[in-house]
């Protein structure tokens, strides 16, 4: 039996490890932190009965990627919450917006922008699941009966970002926050790319919330992997790829400039350069809270949204984030909040529940962002500061140290500037392959990039079985396959 090993166990690490595994290979996990799981870590940080998600909460992509319909998480007892509201967007003066589930009541909110929001989202809702397996995919070739509605939608958004047909400062903001999740210049292809996705998917599989904190996830990943003969080594930093000498197969879920390190003089200099061209991004700088009470925001609205966007109107979203991409810091930038226990009451203990926001700062912040997160909470939602029991702030640069993926705090493994979107690390017809043979990248540094939809792994280790087995069908990934004995 072939062995493979993977290094690192975010999403996509194990997602590659899954599919390697049901395609009948022996797979060996290395993680350097104690616990694997990478993005989609939870832990008790101040009450043992209250779990925050260290990283990642929200998970559109989970919900409606290829790889995870094919692994079914509901049918492993993982539920993915919907909650009342996908998402929410506090404006000045007490007003807020929102996207419903539903296409016509998020219209029916936006005034004389109502009939351009439907016309921009229906036509992808229709077609979600193409768009979603074009968009998540390494990007060849648009199928045909994607071009019309792409080409429509990628014109109203690349309008709505700059000249914009979208008059009410309600649908404008509503889509500058969507498009904000890129992490990038405002505005650009990339971030109109990034909510139309995730725009879209506010109204067909939704931005749903695992019961009981993302390590759900992860530890329903690991338990087809364990089931199905793999083993997890925790602790243990890869720092050279002559330790990994005996496998045939590895597996790299780590960043680019990792990966540089990690292969060093091996790699030819042309590739090695070509590596140190890839730019990082903003960092993300966070803030956890253990508070008494759901978030007091002004607007009702707000508090029934699983995702709440914290940055104003579109003009104040695109200049924050503009300085934030140029390394300038800005008192109040664009912010991501979620009040879990909302979705999920079991977040919640009797007594206290999390608060978990971020907030997109520059390359390398080392500030801690606590008490500018809380500062920029309350002023939405008043009293707020009152009810913290316990807080905890974590800075770009310190998660550069808890996750070496994070480069400069980089949760994207990589800027998401259109060049990067389509070539990932390096200029590549198979992104995931390396001038090293059985070497492969499957991190969010390779196509189609950061979230955790666990696709880069889905896709490398695809294109692993079919270059050294000749498998051309995907494993069956489904919980009904019959585990090894
Ligand atoms: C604050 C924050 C909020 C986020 N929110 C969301 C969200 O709500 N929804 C969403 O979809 N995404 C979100 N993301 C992004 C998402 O978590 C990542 O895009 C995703 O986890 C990337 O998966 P990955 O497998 O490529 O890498 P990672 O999840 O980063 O995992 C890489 C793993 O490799 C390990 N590793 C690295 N180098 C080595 C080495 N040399 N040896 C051994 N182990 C190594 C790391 O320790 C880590 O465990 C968020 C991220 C952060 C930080």
């Amino acid at each position: 039996m072939t062995s493979a090993a993977i290094v690192g166990t975010g999403p996509n690490g194990l997602a590659a490890a899954v599919t390697l595994a049901r395609a009948g290979l022996s797979v060996t996990l290395f993680e350097q932190a104690p616990t694997i799981g990478g993005g989609l870590r939870s832990e008790s940080l101040f009450d043992a009965e209250v779990t925050h998600d260290v990283c990642s909460a929200v998970h559109p992509m989970a919900a409606a990627s290829a790889f995870f319909r094919a692994f079914d998480l509901p049918a492993r007892g993982v539920r993915l919450l919907q909650p009342g509201l996908p998402y929410a967007h506090p404006l000045p003066g007490g007003r807020a917006v929102a996207a419903w589930h539903d296409i016509e009541q998020t219209a029916a909110r936006l005034g004389p922008d109502g009939p351009r929001y439907t016309r921009l989202m229906r036509p992808l809702v229709s077609r979600s699941r193409a768009v979603v397996d074009l968009v998540l995919s390494h990007h060849r070739g648009v199928p045909k009966d994607l071009v019309a509605p792409l080409l429509l939608a990628r014109g109203v958004l690349a309008h709505a970002t700059t000249r914009t047909p979208f008059t009410t400062p309600e649908a404008r903001a509503l889509l500058t926050g969507v498009a904000a999740h890129a992490v990038g210049k405002l505005p650009s292809l990339a971030s109109a790319g990034v909510a139309l996705l995730l725009g879209h998917l506010a109204h067909s599989t939704g931005w749903p919330l695992p019961e009981g904190g993302s390590v759900r996830i992860a530890e329903a990943l690991a338990a087809d992997i364990t089931a199905h003969g793999g083993t997890f080594h925790t602790g243990r930093r890869i720092r050279d790829l002559r330790e990994l000498e005996g496998f045939p197969l590895v597996m790299m879920d780590v960043s680019a400039m990792e990966f540089s390190a990690i292969a060093g003089p091996r790699l030819p200099p042309r590739y090695r350069r070509a590596l140190g061209r890839f730019r990082y991004g903003p960092g993300a700088a966070k803030a956890d809270f253990l508070v008494s009470e759901p978030i007091p925001w002004s607007n009702p609205l707000v508090g029934r949204a699983g995702t709440v966007h914290l940055g104003g109107t579109h003009a104040d979203i695109s200049r924050q984030e503009t300085a934030t991409v140029a390394g300038r810091r800005v008192d109040a930038p664009f912010m991501l909040v979620a009040d879990p226990a909302v979705t999920d009451p079991s977040r919640a203990s009797v007594h206290a529940r999390p608060v978990w926001a971020y907030a997109h700062v520059p390359h390398g912040d080392d500030l801690d962002p606590t008490d500018m997160i809380r500062r920029r909470i309350e002023e939405y939602a008043p009293g707020f500061s009152d009810t913290i029991v316990a807080s905890r702030g974590f800075s770009a640069a310190q998660y550069e140290t808890y996750n070496p993926n994070y480069v400069g705090g980089d949760i994207a493994a990589g800027a998401m500037t259109p060049r990067q979107i389509l070539m990932r690390p390096t200029p590549r017809w198979d992104p995931y392959t390396t001038p090293l043979p059985g070497v492969y990248l499957c991190s969010a540094s390779t196509p189609p990039g950061p979230s955790v939809h666990g696709m880069c792994g889905y896709l490398a280790a695809l294109s692993a079985l079919r270059r050294h087995h000749g498998m051309t069908t995907p494993p069956d990934l489904s919980p009904r396959q019959k585990e090894r004995p």
